[in-house]
Parts: C-alpha cells; structure tokens; sequence
C-alpha cells in the first residue's frame, strides 16, 4: 500500500509517496507524485487532467523508474502478514490505582474526578500493592525487566504505600532476576521538594498533566474548592524539571472543544521550559459540551499544520523540543508483531485497582464484564485476554486498509468500546485525528533528515 501525500512548507507544496509495508518515504516531485498516484492510488479529477496533459515520455521514463524500486522493494511491497494474535500469559506491566481519589475536580475527567464512578474514595493498602507485585512477578514468565505504573486519581495522595511498594518490589526483583521499572502519572498539586527528589531518584519516568495556558488550565482543572490549579502545578513541576536532568518525563495536556487552538498550550509548554510534551484530544461522550465532534475535525487538522510549522522552525532555532504526536522513527522503532499490537491492554498490561481487582487497563476499571481476577484472592482466568489478544490491526479491516496501521496499532480499544460500542471497530474522530498527525510526522521526518 502506498500512501501519497503533500505537505506545504514555507509556501513551498513538497511531494512524498510513503510505503506503508516497508516504511520508506520519498520526496517526489509533482510529475511523480501525479504519476505514482495513477499506478498505485486514485486520483481526483484536476489531477487527472494533468496527467491528461503530461508529456507521454516523461510519463514514460517515471512509470519506469517506479516500477524499478518496485522491483528493488522501494515501494509497493506486499502485506505483511501472520496470525496477528497477541501473546497472553506473561504479563509485563501492572498500573497501580494507587488511590481513588484527587486533590483536584477535572471537569473532563474520566475517572469521575478521581473515584473511578464509585461512592468511596479507596487508597491501595501496602498489602494489596504487595500481592500486587508477587502476582506481576509471579505472572512474567521469562520477562526480566518489568513495569509498575503508579496511577490514580492523584498517586501522591497515598506516597507512603507508593515508597513501601517500591522498596518491596526492588527486594523481590533481586531474589526473582528481575528489574523494575517505575512510573507515575500526577497532577503536580503534592510536588513538594522532598517528594520531588524521591520521584527523581525512583521514578524512571514521570507524567506530569498540565494543560497549558492559564485560561485554559484553569478553566478545567480546578481544585475541590472549585479555584483554578494552574499557578501552582506549573511551579511545581518546572522545579521538578530542573532537578530531572537527562531522565525520562514529559507534561502532558488534554485539549477538548474550548481551546481548539491547542497549537498555543503546546508553545507555551514549550516556553515554560519543557521540551518533552504531549497534548492529547479529550474523549468524551458527544453531548459533553467539551467533546470533540466531527464538525470540529477541519479546524483540529489545520491547527496541527500550524503547530508542525511552529514546531519545525522552532527545532531549527534553537528552541528543540519533542511533541509526542510527531515523534516519527522511519530507521528503527518497534518489530511489526509491536506494531500490530498496540499498548498491549488486557495482555501484558493489566490494571490493579485499590482493593486488588485486576482490569485490562485503568479506562475498564470497575466495569462489568472487564475483570479478570483479583491480586487478593488469586483468582486470574485468562478469558478476557484472549478477546484482547484477538485485537490487533490484521484483525480490523478499516486498520488492515488504513496507511498509519504500523503507526497507530489499531487505536484505542478502551475508546472503542465505549465509544464505538465495539473494541475492533476504530472511533472514527481519533483516527481522521491520528492519519493528520501521522503525515504531519512523515513530512517532518522528511524535512529534517533534509530529503527535500
Ligand atoms: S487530576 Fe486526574 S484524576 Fe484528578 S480529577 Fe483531574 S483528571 Fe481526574
Ligand atoms: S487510524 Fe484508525 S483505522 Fe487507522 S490504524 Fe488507527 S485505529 Fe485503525
Ligand atoms: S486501551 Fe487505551 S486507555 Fe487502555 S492502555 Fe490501551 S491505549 Fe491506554
């Protein structure tokens, strides 16, 4: 399958033709690019009448020269393809719901603020994050290197438990051969310094939400006294920032239907100092008056060309940073069976809440139908697994025929299956969302690496 496309660079239109199965851009020129389209795609009627009215021997010597990478497996190259099923049984990561509860009121949140829809607020007791850790190692079959997510509502709000599971797992991992590592996800409120130097010490990586500008910020994450949060979760994790060095972190925001600009939160995240960052479309229901609706898919598109613009004159002026969405690796990055996969929910991911149950992901939490088992009681039955092992790429026909398959991995099966009804069967808003991102993504891979 070959994917073409344009990209308008400094008033400049630039061509590429993208091979989706071998993962090779070319930067063409406009006969080429007409040209390429004929052989391998369709083309729209102004397009057709300029290959009407191109001249037949230079039609001639680019069919020619197509058809020779063709040959060379350039482009076109068949369909990869096995079985697609991923593997279950040995799990790899556990999310932690550290707490159900937050010291904030996130009107977008989907956690219900923080009590994942439930009418107590339930902190993990060190003993269910033991048996927690004894059930990953136990469960992780050759796997060395395992992972703990420290999760929420506001992780920081039960620390105590979150520094005796650390401590417990590192002892465990040295008798078992394994290695652990660490993440959290927090809203910043309980940055304090001490906890700021034992995050920087434990934590291999670090998830910092900030929506960006004050205005926006604040307008959806405020405090349980209802005043906005901003000043205070930006201070705190630029301090945080400061002592991070080289190790891994990144803020991260959520834009929804208020702040269709979001290319501005992603600057002035930029201009506060951070340069890992990732902005994410909010996923709600469509009659949430911060939903992200069809009608509003043209201005989301053009907003992500104003931020790829922003962003590669910023990389090239000494202001480098990364956003998360246009991190596009055409060398390397993970095999196909990675690809095909995606996050791994329900398989080698699986989500604990505060009183042990296990669920495939934190956005299926206490939901009926989703459990798999508990960490307290040692019940763990495969079943629901196996229906998430079923859920890869090869196995949806909208992903098999879509050119960021080996990109996107299929989407987000918890958003499909609250949204679509149906976890195969891909939320239509985020995918035209994420094929924008994705030729975005190519189009400055293919600027930076100088190929135009
Ligand atoms: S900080 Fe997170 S868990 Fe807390 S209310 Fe906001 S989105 Fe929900
Ligand atoms: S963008 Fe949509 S159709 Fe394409 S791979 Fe992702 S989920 Fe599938
Ligand atoms: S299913 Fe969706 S929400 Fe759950 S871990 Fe995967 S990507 Fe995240």
């Amino acid at each position: 399958m070959i994917h073409s496309f344009r990209y308008n660079h400094k008033g400049r239109d630039l061509h590429f033709i993208f091979d989706v199965e071998s993962g090779s851009l070319h930067n063409v020129d406009r006969s080429c690019y007409i040209i390429s389209k004929s052989l391998y795609g369709k083309l729209d009627s102004a397009e057709k009448s300029e290959l009407d009215g191109m001249d037949k021997q230079l039609i001639c010597e680019i069919t020619a020269e197509l058809k020779q990478l063709e040959g060379e497996g350039g482009i076109n190259c068949a369909n990869y393809c096995d079985s697609g099923d991923k593997q279950i049984g040995e799990i790899k990561a556990l999310c932690l719901h550290i707490c159900h509860d937050c010291n904030l009121r996130c009107k977008y949140c989907f956690a219900d603020e923080g009590t994942y829809h439930s009418k107590i607020r339930e902190y993990m007791s060190f003993e269910v994050g033991q048996k927690a850790i004894d059930f990953l190692i136990a469960n992780s079959g050759k796997r060395k290197s395992l992972e703990v997510d420290f999760f929420g509502g506001e992780p920081l709000m039960n620390l105590g438990v979150v520094k005796s599971i650390v401590e417990y797992a590192k002892a465990e991992a040295s008798k078992h051969g394994k290695e652990f590592n660490f993440t959290m996800t927090t809203n910043c409120v309980l940055l304090t310094d001490e906890n700021i130097k034992w995050l920087n010490e434990e934590m291999y990586n670090v998830v910092l939400s900030i929506d960006g500008r004050e205005l926006v910020h604040d307008n959806l994450r405020r405090t349980i006294n209802g005043k906005g949060s901003q000043s205070l979760v930006l201070a705190n994790a630029k301090k945080f920032r400061e002592v991070r060095g080289d190790k891994s972190y990144y803020v991260r925001g959520t834009f929804t239907a208020h702040n269709l600009d979001f290319a501005a939160d992603v600057l002035y995240l930029r201009d506060q100092g951070f340069d890992q960052i990732s902005v994410e479309p909010v996923v709600l229901p469509e009659d949430s008056p911060m939903a992200l609706r069809a009608e509003h898919l043209p201005a989301i598109a053009k907003e992500y060309e104003k931020l790829a613009a922003e962003y590669l004159e910023s990389r090239s002026h000494g202001k480098w940073f990364n956003f998360f969405h246009f991190m596009m690796d055409l060398d390397g990055g993970p095999c196909v069976k990675k690809r095909i996969t995606g996050c791994g929910a329900g398989c080698e991911y699986l989500s604990v809440t505060p009183y042990g149950d296990i669920y495939p992901c934190h956005q299926f939490s206490e939901e009926k139908g989703y459990k798999l088992g508990s960490v307290v009681t040692g019940e763990f039955g495969l079943d629901i697994s196996k229906k998430f092992a079923k859920n890869t790429v090869f196995n949806k026909p909208d992903c098999m025929v879509c050119p960021a398959k080996y990109y996107c991995s299929g989407g987000c099966c918890a958003n499909n299956t609250h949204f679509v009804g149906d976890m195969s069967n891909p939320y239509a808003i985020s995918c035209e969302m994420m094929r924008k991102r994705f030729e975005l993504s190519l189009a400055i891979a293919g600027i930076e690496r100088s190929l135009v």
